[in-house]
């Protein structure tokens, strides 16, 4: 594995090149946000379409206002939710490189809590572009390792903060229209920002953006998705009810102690978590799912969670599009 140090990441960053960094969501893949040929090879790396824009990771607010225009409910969120899986979308600033963006006139910006990428934006003193650190429309990467089976011989440095400590991506939040509307679920949820913002959010909704397809680039609904296709069943119970399985199934529980002592012979059968609750499962999502891949079987099977709180929509949004054909 190629690990690098903080002294070795930035060096390459501020000489144009791209490294893996720890975020507390997943690893992401950075680059300066204001070099647009750094960010060139992050999209080749990652084999990203051009059409779908990079998150513009921030100190604070200040570097945030050097790059985008924020009104009065973007700096209420920022200091409420930042640093944290909080991203925004708003009105871009010149500076910030076509490229980034995808030719939208918006910028997606958020400010990351861990501190080693803390550590690094403020050597920096400079924005940094990061989507996570996967190959495109495949399982983001929550630790070093899996940054690493993603890119294989093209890997670049990574440094080491273990595993993402929240597992998923960040919420995505549009502040460019008349309400503000969720594009991406994830770790805040739209009842959290409603109770704190006092109005209502609306959730993406395909329908109202049939004819804007440059709206949202990053919503397909195939992503995040493993080698092995899969098959999602409406709750465990469903999967319980199947009567036949073979060598070539691997079965995924949401929790070790739904797996049925009996019944499952010979398939494999693993869980997401110890304990069943959605933000176990979150952290170990992208893991697990990275894991059940090595088991190279034909098929995985797995189950909505049913606990529609606010983790557990996240979660299932992203157990969808895995299973998306
Ligand atoms: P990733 O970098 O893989 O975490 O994905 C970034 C997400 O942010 C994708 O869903 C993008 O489509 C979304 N995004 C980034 N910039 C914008 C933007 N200007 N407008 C709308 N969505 C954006
Ligand atoms: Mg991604």
């Amino acid at each position: 594995m190629r690990e690098a140090s903080i002294t070795d990441c930035l060096a390459d960053l501020l000489g144009g090149g791209i490294v893996a960094l720890p975020t507390e969501t997943v690893y992401g893949l950075a680059c300066l946000a204001l070099d647009d040929n750094a960010v060139q090879k992050v999209f080749d790396l990652k084999g990203r379409p051009s059409t779908n824009p990079l998150i513009v990771h921030v100190l604070n607010i200040e570097q945030a206002e050097n790059i985008a225009e924020l009104n009065s409910i973007a700096k209420l969120l920022c200091q409420e939710f930042w640093p944290g899986p909080l991203t925004l979308i708003l009105p871009k600033k010149a500076v910030i490189p076509e490229k980034v963006t995808a030719g939208l006139n918006t910028v997606a910006i958020r400010s990351p809590s861990n501190p080693l990428f803390r550590k690094i934006l403020e050597k920096a003193d400079q924005p940094l572009a990061a989507p996570s650190a996967n190959r495109f429309s495949k399982v983001s990467a929550t630790t070093p390792r899996e940054v690493m089976d993603s890119f294989g011989e093209d890997c670049p440095p990574i440094l080491d903060g273990g595993k993402s400590n929240i597992g998923l991506e960040s919420t995505v939040l549009d502040l460019t229209g008349d309400t503000p509307e969720i594009l991406r679920l994830g770790p805040i949820s739209k009842r959290e920002l409603e109770k704190f913002l006092e109005i209502e959010i609306l959730n993406y909704s395909k329908t109202k953006h049939a004819n804007t397809a440059q709206k949202s680039p990053g919503l397909s609904s195939k992503h995040y998705s493993p080698e092995t296709p899969i098959c999602l069943y409406k709750d465990v119970s469903a999967i319980l009810q199947v009567e036949h399985w073979t060598a070539d199934d691997l079965i995924i529980f949401p929790s070790e102690n739904l797996i049925p002592s009996s019944k499952l012979e010979p398939a494999t059968a693993i869980a997401f978590s110890v304990t069943g609750e959605a933000k176990e499962i979150a952290h170990n999502l992208y893991a697990t799912l990275n894991k059940a891949d090595r088991f190279e079987k034909k098929l995985m099977h797995m189950a909505l969670l049913e606990d529609g709180g606010d983790v557990a929509g996240a979660v299932n949004d992203r157990l969808t599009r895995a299973s998306s054909s």
